[in-house]
């Protein structure tokens, strides 16, 4: 079985800064923060952004606080996804209806958003119900441990028939997660990192983006590539 992990921002999709938008209004509404610094949020989870926020603005970094600013979020993301111009990004539609038909291929999310951020994203832009499972940013402030934890899910679904897992995301840290469970990994320019930024990452693939529905295809099902600097790495 094959397990294909899907990134969500600026991969699946682009909420036209609907996310970033909510972040700061929800810092705003529950820790009075008039003016959000500029943290990063590409490939990082949820739970890191809070954390960096926290950081930057003297708030201690507590699970208390921490799920203040994830309800707010996640309110405010409800309420901004509509003023956002927002899209499905190219291909995927074609892909995860193509991935959908395969009984030997399980899709799933690895993403730094909460379920619950995932979720309303997905559902706003017509893509809700795909993904069974997956890694998600609530718990981790890095992405390699999401990456673990949507590993583990697939092989449980899976029953122990996983033979391949591949991520596709569109941040450098998408490619480092992957590599830190064993995964090969797409890259896509379709977010904010340019060919260059990601082919210094060495993904297994590096494509503009998902719209060659027959490339993206032959890389999926042919053999995984060998790669002897992993140490013989294995799922
Ligand atoms: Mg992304």
């Amino acid at each position: 079985m094959l397990v294909v992990f899907f990134d969500i921002d600026g991969t699946l999709l682009t909420t036209g800064g609907a996310g970033g938008t909510a972040m700061r209004r929800a810092l705003t509404r529950q820790f009075g923060v008039e003016h959000p610094a500029d943290v990063p949020f590409s490939g990082r989870t949820d739970r890191g952004i809070g954390a960096a926020f926290f950081a930057a603005h003297g708030i201690e970094d507590t699970d208390t606080h921490w799920q203040l600013f994830r309800r707010a979020y996640v309110e405010e993301l409800k309420r901004q996804l509509p003023h956002h111009q927002g899209s499905v990004l190219p291909g995927i539609p074609a892909l995860v209806s193509r991935l959908r038909r395969q009984s030997n291929v399980a899709i799933g999310l690895l993403t730094g958003n909460v379920r619950s951020g995932a979720e309303l994203k997905l559902d706003y832009y017509g893509l809700g119900g795909h993904f069974a499972f997956g890694g998600f940013g609530d718990v981790h402030h890095h992405r390699d441990r999401v990456a673990h934890d949507a590993l583990a899910e697939a092989k449980q679904r899976t029953n122990g028939s996983l033979t391949r897992a591949v991520v596709i995301g569109d941040t450098p840290l998408d490619v480092s997660c992957a590599r830190a469970v064993g995964a090969d990994v797409i890259a896509v320019a379709t977010g904010i990192h340019s060919r260059d930024e990601l082919a210094a990452s060495q993904p297994d693939l590096l494509l503009d983006d998902l719209s060659d529905l027959s490339r993206v295809w032959e890389f999926l099902t042919r053999a995984a590539p060998a790669r002897p600097e992993a140490g013989g790495r294995r799922l």
